[in-house]
């Protein structure tokens, strides 16, 4: 019985771990391609704008993007590199002019920076409803004990869990902040 006990406890293990893997890499495709376009910001947030096409642009934390040199100005022509998610794409490369910067490896595996994000949940305030957990383009959101959790790693600054994106308002209870 015992015996029985652990093999069910470790197939659920294997389950749960296989499906955590799936759903990261449904989140963010790791196939990158190239965008040609402008560069804009609206409301605070950086776009590319692509013949008809507009990309929220996820690029990194504001620290690691100035610690890289790295400032656009509105109309900046931009050839980008990087994988889409949920409609924006997560930069690996940024081209203007003959400047080049590359913000993490191409397969996505990891930054090319250091700082970490400064977003963050109080926990006294997060209800654990978990909206902002699917809302989070490249997955940097996970629930530990009923409570949101930020992997500041992972995570890019978009601001999309505390303001939203159009979609998504952001977090009901303002439990997210920077
Ligand atoms: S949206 Fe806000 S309240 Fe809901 S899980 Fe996320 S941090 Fe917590
Ligand atoms: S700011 Fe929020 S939504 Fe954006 S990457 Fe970080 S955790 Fe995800």
């Amino acid at each position: 019985m015992k015996k029985l006990s652990m093999s069910l406890i470790l197939i659920l293990t294997v389950v749960v771990f296989l499906a955590a893997v799936s759903a990261y890499k449904d989140n963010v495709k790791s196939e990158t391609s190239t965008y040609i376009g402008t560069y804009k910001l609206d409301k605070g947030k950086p776009y590319l704008l692509e013949g008809k096409n507009q990309y929220l642009l996820l690029l990194a934390p504001p620290e690691a993007l100035d610690s890289l040199g790295i400032h656009f100005a509105e109309g900046d022509e931009l050839t980008i590199r990087g994988a889409i998610t949920q409609g924006a794409i997560l930069v690996t490369n940024i081209q203007r002019g003959e400047e080049s910067f590359t913000l993490r490896a191409d397969d996505l595996s990891i930054n090319n920076y250091d700082e970490c994000s400064s977003v963050k949940v109080t926990p006294a305030k997060c209800i654990g409803c978990r909206l902002c957990v699917p809302n989070c383009p490249v997955g940097a959101i996970s629930m530990v004990k009923g409570k949101a959790v930020i992997d500041s790693v992972k995570c890019v600054s978009c601001n999309i869990c505390i303001d939203g994106n159009g979609k998504f308002r952001g977090c009901p209870v303002r439990a997210i902040s920077k």
